[in-house]
């Protein structure tokens, strides 16, 4: 059995981290509608402005949050993830070979799914 005392701090820290990670995405990006868990960035949105240099400043920057918005994005997955296997009794189990996750690997990314074995 995964010790108690992992499972209660980690749990502590999943919950701030799904916060904070939901505050930064919310920021940039919309989550669907669906349910899915995805995000979308939004787009920027030219139509009172008219300025072209503005305009490829603006396409620029969502450019580059596209990855960002797609790590946080995969991030909080596994957060959640993890946070709902907390609740079933499942945390600390090796999505690969099925075996206990060590200890400090847990502490280091506590919303790990494998093993360092499997990583
Ligand atoms: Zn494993």
């Amino acid at each position: 059995m995964m010790n108690k005392e992992i499972i209660d701090k980690n749990k502590t820290i999943l919950e701030k981290e799904r916060e904070v990670i939901e505050n930064m995405l919310s920021d940039f990006a919309d989550e669907n509608k669906d349910g899915s868990g995805d995000w979308d960035t939004r787009y920027p949105d030219f139509r009172a402005k008219g300025n072209l240099e503005e305009e490829a400043d603006e396409v620029e920057e969502y450019t580059s949050l596209l990855p960002v918005e797609k790590a946080l994005e995969e991030k909080l997955a596994n957060i959640k993830e993890a946070l709902k296997k907390i609740e079933s009794g499942s945390y600390g189990k090796c999505e690969s070979c099925e075996k206990e996750i060590e200890a400090r690997r847990l502490k280091l990314i506590p919303e790990t799914r494998v093993c360092n074995r499997c990583k």
